[in-house]
């Protein structure tokens, strides 16, 4: 029975302080309970209540926050296959003419599965990044004309609606720019479940400090006088990138001011004992 099919199991070693995202621990359970919780039904239970599988959820926010983390980390909970990547602005400019047939090609693999396997197919899932990139062009005729928005936003819609019923297939759809999303690829059935993933809080930043620290932390390299409860109140308006750049940027403050100039073997001493220290950030953030 095809309704049934591609439960997923979730990893029992799953634990959400292992993935590796920082504060979004309310979005993250919210997103598994709306889209998700019937794929962990026992089998044949779904099909019983008459529940059909998410096909699609949406991502929105500013960027650098996650999205993309989130993504891929609900793929490796879920046991999916290796997520497939495509990028709004690349399908329009690099496959201007075959956008379809490029569509067509990421939902093969699932429908083939899907037909040889049935109940057992494994779930296959699709990040589509910039999403609003195809969908500005919709009907507007702009794009050179090219119309290749259109196409590759039918093109969805078709698979999504497939009568073949994917359900092994999830489409995770992200945008800076929820306003700009087609209306017909929201509905239900398609990209249905909506979650906003907004720049961190004090907590959340201090989570993401924690989280791109904790390999210095385990080899010496951090220093004891490095406040992170400090740097997250310090820290406003930063997204995720951005406080990864800033932790970049404190490394290589520390490398400078470790290199005392001479000689390799000398360059090589310094290097050794370096530890990155508060006042690194400090310079980081001016
Ligand atoms: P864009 O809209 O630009 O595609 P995005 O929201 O998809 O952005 P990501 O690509 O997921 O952002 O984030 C970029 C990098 O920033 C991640 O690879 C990760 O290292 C870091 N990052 C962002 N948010 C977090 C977070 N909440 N926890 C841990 N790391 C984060």
């Amino acid at each position: 029975n095809r309704r049934a099919a591609a439960n997923s199991i979730v990893r029992p070693d799953f634990k959400f302080e292992d993935l590796g995202i920082g504060g979004l621990d309310k979005e993250f359970s919210d997103i598994f309970r709306r889209a998700f919780a019937s794929r962990i039904l026992p089998p044949g239970l779904a099909e019983k209540m008459n529940i059909q599988h998410v096909r699609g959820i949406l991502l929105y926010g500013p960027p650098g926050t996650g999205k993309t983390l989130i993504a891929r980390q609900i793929g490796k909970m879920l046991n999916a296959r290796e997520p497939k990547v495509i990028n709004g602005p690349e399908v329009l400019n690099k496959y201007v003419g075959q956008s379809e047939e490029n569509i067509r090609k990421l939902f093969a693999d699932a429908e083939k599965e899907q037909k040889e396997k049935g109940d057992e197919s494994g779930l296959h899932i699709i990040i589509f990044d910039e999403l609003d990139a195809v969908c500005k062009q919709r009907g507007s005729g702009a794009g050179g004309g090219t119309g290749v928005g259109d196409s590759v936003v039918n093109q969805l819609l078709s698979k999504l609606d497939g009568v073949e019923q994917l359900n092994n297939i999830l489409l995770i759809g992200m945008t800076n720019r929820k306003d700009m999303i087609d209306e017909a690829l929201l509905r239900s059935g398609r990209l249905e479940v909506h979650m906003e993933i907004s720049l961190p809080d004090e907590y959340g930043r201090q989570q993401i400090l924690k989280i791109h620290t904790s390999k210095m932390r385990e080899n010496g390299k951090l220093a004891s006088d490095v406040d992170l409860a400090d740097l997250a109140k310090r820290t406003r308006n930063f997204s995720g990138a951005e406080i990864q750049g800033l932790i970049k940027s404190a490394s290589s403050f520390a490398l400078q001011r470790h290199i005392k100039g001479g000689t390799v073997a000398a360059l090589k001493d310094d290097v050794v004992n370096m530890q990155i220290r508060m006042a690194d950030f400090e310079s980081a953030l001016l």
